[in-house]
């Protein structure tokens, strides 16, 4: 399968995230739990408008697991799911005219500023603390399901996967610890619930934590 490149753009914000010279790194979690929470108000949309999308709203949620073993984050949505050309367009283009900007704020701003949130840089904060992540999806527009590849700067592959349920699966693989940076912490459920409450209590669907039995 061969590798598609990142945008010059994209590159140059997904190098920032990489070397992670923000700090916060924990809002990861706020960012991708918020486009779940957008996936999912673009099914319940389409359920409305359209009689062959019907589903049950109990059926819209968001699920977190956290692997010790695999030392990986999932987050399962049963949002609107992506086609592969969303795919290539959401996830390979980000942040399309936030980002220049986003770097010359940065590159006056102080660290501890929130300027991450502001310019909405989203789904690459996640590669703050990964150093793989596999997106695994299935549109409910086409019924086709694609997986999203990539280990940050030497790029990213789409290909065809079969998967059950219409929604998106993101799989972080964390970082390895190193003396200054403790990526572990995160493989914590307890951690996690916590981060949840803090960032994600507004989002009106369920989100459940399911808990690794020891
Ligand atoms: P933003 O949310 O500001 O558009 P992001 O970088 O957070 O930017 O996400 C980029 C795009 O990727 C989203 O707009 C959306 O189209 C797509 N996307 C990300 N996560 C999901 C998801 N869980 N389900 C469906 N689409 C998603
Ligand atoms: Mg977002």
């Amino acid at each position: 399968m061969a590798k598609k490149q990142f945008k010059a753009e994209s590159k140059r914000l997904l190098d920032l995230m990489i070397h992670s010279i923000y700090t916060n790194r924990e809002i990861f979690l706020r960012e991708l739990i918020s486009n779940a929470s957008d996936a999912l108000d673009k099914r319940y949309y389409l359920s409305l408008t359209d009689d062959n999308q019907r589903v049950d709203k109990d059926k819209l949620k968001i699920q977190l697991e956290v692997d010790k073993d695999l030392r990986t984050i999932t987050l399962v949505d049963t949002g609107i799911g992506m086609t592969s050309s969303e795919l290539e367009n959401n996830l390979g283009t980000i942040a399309k005219s936030g980002s220049l900007e986003f770097k010359k704020e940065l590159d006056k701003a102080e660290k501890d500023i929130d300027i991450i949130g502001q310019f909405g840089v989203g789904f690459y904060s996640a590669f703050m603390i990964a150093k793989k992540i596999i997106v695994e999806t299935k549109s409910a527009t086409t019924g086709e399901s694609y997986a999203w590849i990539s280990s940050g700067e030497d790029g990213y592959t789409i290909s065809p996967i079969t998967k059950e349920d219409i929604g998106t699966k993101i799989i972080l693989e964390l970082k390895d610890d190193t003396d200054e940076d403790n990526y572990s912490e995160y493989l914590d459920s307890f951690t996690i619930q916590q981060l949840v409450t803090k960032y994600s209590d507004y989002v009106r669907y369920p989100i459940t934590m399911m808990i690794e039995s020891t």
